[in-house]
C-alpha cells in the first residue's frame, strides 16, 4: 500500500529532514486501518534519509514526541496512538497522530534549521563495520527462519563476495506453528528453510534434529556443533541472539539461549583437541581458525554490515518461510519486518540499510 506523504529529501546534515505524512488524508489512514504497523512508514523511507529519531506531532499540533526510531521500529498505531515499542521501559503517548517527521539526529529536533551550528553532525550511537576479511562462514541457528530476520541479508552480501556461507540448523522448528501437527510441520519448515538458503546463495543447510522447544545447552549439543565447525573449518561463526531478552523485557526463547551459548562454547571445543576425542577418532580434526563470532538480535550490538544493496534478497529470504509467516497473527509482512529495521539501523552504520551484529571474539 503507497502512503500519500511528501517527498522525502536530504539537505545538508542539521537541517531537519522532514517525511511528512500530513492532515485528514494520513488520519484517514491512521484510523481507518486501525493497528497500522507505523513499521510500514519506515519501510517507505526512500533512499537518502538518514535518521536516528522521528518527531511525532499530535492531531491538533500542540504536542509534538521526538522518538528514536529503534524504538519506533516496532511500535504501532493504534486508534491514533502510538504505543508498543521497544524497549517497553520507555512509553509515547501520542493522540491523533497525523504527522511524522523524521528528524536528522537530535541536535535537529531542539534547534530551528538556521540555529543549527554548520560543522554540526548527527549525535548517534554509531557502529564499527564487521571484519569481512575471511573466506568461510558457517551460521547456526536453533530454528528455521532465525537467520531471516536481518542475517540472510548481511549472508548474501557475503555471498556476493565470494564467500562460502553454510547452514547449521540445530532443529527443524516442528513446534514452531500452533495448529500444525510438528510432524507435517518439520518437513515443511526444513524445506522452506532449504529454499531460503538457495535465494541468498548460502551453501549447504545441515539439520542436527535435536527436538524443537527443547533444545538444552549440554555436553551432546556442545558435541554435534563443535564436529560442525571442525569439518566446515569456518573463520567466521553467525549465531543468533544468546542472551536472555532482546532488550528491554522480551524474554528471548530458550532454544535460542541454549544454541546461543553452546555454540559460543563449541567454538572453543572445536579447537581443543582433548575435547570430544572421538571427534578426532572420526577423522574431524581440531579447527581453532574461527575469528569471529556474530551474534544477530543482540540487544547490545556492537558491529553492522552495509545491506543497502541486499535488503531485497533478505526479504526474499524470509518470504520463503511462507507458511511461518502466514500462521502469524497478524500475518507476517516481510519487506516490512526486514526493512523497517535495517532502515531505522543503517544511521548507525553511516549507510542507508544495516543489519548489527554483537562481536564476540
Ligand atoms: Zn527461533
Amino acid at each position: 500500500m503507497e502512503f500519500p506523504m511528501s517527498e522525502p529529501r536530504l539537505r545538508t546534515a542539521g537541517e531537519p529532514i522532514t517525511l511528512t505524512v500530513d492532515g485528514d488524508v494520513a488520519r484517514e489512514h491512521v484510523t481507518a486501518e486501525r493497528d497500522q504497523p507505523i513499521a510500514r512508514l519506515l519501510a517507505a523511507v526512500e533512499p537518502g534519509i538518514a535518521a536516528d529519531h522521528a518527531t511525532v506531532w499530535s492531531g491538533d499540533g500542540l504536542f509534538a514526541a521526538s522518538i528514536p526510531l529503534s524504538w519506533l521500529a516496532s511500535a504501532r498505531i493504534s486508534d491514533g496512538r502510538i504505543t508498543g515499542g521497544a524497549p517497553a521501559s520507555r512509553c509515547w503517548l501520542v493522540k491523533d497522530v497525523t504527522r511524522i517527521e523524521l528528524t536528522a539526529g537530535r541536535v535537529a529536533d531542539s534547534l530551528p534549521a538556521d540555529e543549527v551550528p554548520e560543522d554540526w553532525q548527527p549525535d548517534l550511537d554509531l557502529l564499527a563495520k564487521v571484519d569481512e576479511d575471511w573466506q568461510r562462514g558457517l551460521a547456526i541457528v536453533a530454528h528455521p527462519d532465525d537467520l531471516e530476520y536481518g542475517a540472510a541479508s548481511a549472508i548474501a552480501r557475503w555471498v556476493s563476495q565470494g564467500k562460502q556461507v553454510d547452514y547449521l540448523l540445530v532443529t527443524s522448528g516442528e513446534a514452531g506453528i500452533a495448529g500444525m501437527d510438528p510432524a507435517q510441520c518439520g518437513p515443511l519448515r526444513r524445506s522452506e528453510q532449504i529454499e531460503s538458503a538457495r535465494i541468498v546463495g548460502a551453501g549447504g543447510v545441515e539439520f542436527l534434529d535435536h527436538p524443537d522447544g527443547m533444545v538444552v545447552a549440554d555436553l551432546s549439543l556442545r558435541r554435534d556443533i563443535a564436529s560442525a565447525i571442525r569439518r566446515y573449518r569456518p573463520e567466521t561463526v553467525v549465531t543468533v541472539n544468546h542472551r536472555e531478552t532482546w532488550g528491554g523485557s522480551s524474554w528471548n526463547h530458550a532454544d535460542h539461549r541454549a544454541v546461543g551459548v553452546a555454540v559460543l562454547d563449541a567454538v572453543r571445543d572445536a579447537g581443543n583437541a582433548w575435547v570430544f576425542p572421538e571427534l578426532q577418532d572420526a577423522g574431524a580434526a581440531a579447527w581453532s581458525g574461527v575469528t569471529q563470532v556474530l551474534v544477530a538480535g543482540s540487544p547490545q550490538p556492537t558491529h553492522g554490515v552495509d545491506i543497502t544493496d541486499h535488503l531485497e534478497v533478505g526479504v526474499a529470504s524470509l518470504a520463503a518461510h511462507a507458511t511461518y509467516l502466514a500462521a502469524l497473527d497478524p500475518p507476517g509482512d516481510p519487506r516490512q519486518i526486514v526493512a523497517a529495521s535495517a532502515l531505522a539501523t543503517g544511521p548507525r552504520l553511516g549507510v542507508r540499510a544495516a543489519v548489527v551484529f554483537e562481536l564476540v571474539t
